[in-house]
């Protein structure tokens, strides 16, 4: 039995997920025919209280989407050091828009509207133009956590004040959901633009979906279409994610109390240096200094249970949908007796 931690992203389609897809009504969705993509891109736009949702093959041609729609080339966008768009997606923002990022130096991923504010170029011809504020919720790299929603409206004001589009990367955003009292509607009251991801805890084989208002989505079939990104009878994609907003989403919390339980588990042992604070399915830990990281990843895998590193000695487990509870026993009993020569 392989344990595989790396990702939530290694899930597959459970057997009803799959009779659910082959089932969908499909069509021609560069004619916007696929009478399945455009319900669950209505349902989305409605769920978040937005006019507009968009179908996409990931959530980085999403957010790269999002980047162009609020961006000039030249200008700059505020994110945090650990931003997905500005780490992982392989230089994209740059590449794609001609955009840089100033990046702020927040707590797990998280900042204050206070630093927003410090951020923004002043309003000069040799600045480069500050244009969109962009947060990661949950965050990826900063392990999970949530935002305060407090924060997030006061970003808002900053924004408003500042007339900056405001971009929600929202990869994670099921978790934070279920974590805390904000609605889906919430968000989509203070975001311009949100991404969200059906192949991350959702259980999805691909989609990701953004979402926003008229006038500002207006372009992002362009976008998408300039990126590659159109497809057809993609349907059978978006019964997946119908599918999996029916039936996953509550599903979340037992992926975050597994996630708890590990940190506990791994909070025992003698050799690991600490663990953060755990809000929802993602675990990061580090090891002792004098512990070799790489040995400790070769001692899991013999157990058959598989982890990343982040880099910088932080060390990423994430629970995910096809991480069975037989898994968990199986895991926390091998963390319980786990030994570094
Ligand atoms: C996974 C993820 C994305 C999108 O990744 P894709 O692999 O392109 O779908 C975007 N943002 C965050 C924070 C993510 O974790």
């Amino acid at each position: 039995m392989k344990i595989d931690l790396r990702s939530d992203t290694v899930t597959k389609p459970t057997k009803a997920m799959l009779e659910a897809m082959m089932q969908a009504e499909v069509g021609d969705d560069v004619f916007k025919e696929d009478s399945t993509v455009n319900i669950l891109e209505n349902r989305l736009a409605t769920m978040f209280g937005k006019t507009d949702a968009l179908f996409f093959p990931s959530g980085t041609m999403a957010n790269q989407t999002a980047i162009k729609l609020h961006t000039n080339p030249g200008d700059q966008v505020i994110c945090d050091k650990y931003a997905h768009i500005y780490n992982y997606e392989s230089g994209g923002a740059s590449f794609n828009s001609g955009v840089s990022c100033k990046l702020i130096d927040g707590h797990r991923g998280m900042f204050t509207a206070k630093q927003v504010k410090e951020a923004i170029n002043p309003d000069a011809f040799y600045y480069s133009k500050t244009s969109l504020v962009e947060i990661e919720n949950t965050t990826n790299k900063g392990g999970g956590a949530c935002w305060d929603f407090e924060e997030i409206k006061k970003i808002k004001q900053v924004c408003i004040e500042h007339d900056l589009g405001f971009h929600l990367d929202g990869a994670r955003i099921w978790n934070a959901l279920v974590e805390k009292p904000e609605t889906p509607k919430d968000y989509g009251a203070v975001f311009n633009t949100i991404s969200v991801c059906l192949s991350k805890g959702l259980g999805c084989p691909v989609g990701s979906v953004l979402i926003g208002d008229g006038p500002i989505m207006k372009n992002a079939i362009r976008i998408r279409k300039i990126f590659g990104g159109n497809m057809r009878q993609v349907g059978y994609l978006a019964a997946a994610g119908l599918y999996a907003l029916d039936n996953h989403i509550e599903l979340l919390k037992e992926d975050h109390k597994k996630a708890k339980a590990i940190g506990e588990a791994l909070k025992k042992l003698a050799f690991i240096k600490s663990v953060e604070t755990i809000e929802t399915n993602i675990v990061i830990f580090e090891l002792n200094d004098d512990v070799n990281e790489t040995r400790f990843i070769e001692e899991l895998v013999k157990n058959n249970i598989h982890i990343i590193s982040m880099g910088g000695g932080k060390l990423r487990m994430v629970t995910h949908l096809d991480y069975t509870n037989n898994m968990h026993e199986v895991l926390l009993k091998t963390i319980e007796n786990i030994t570094i020569k």
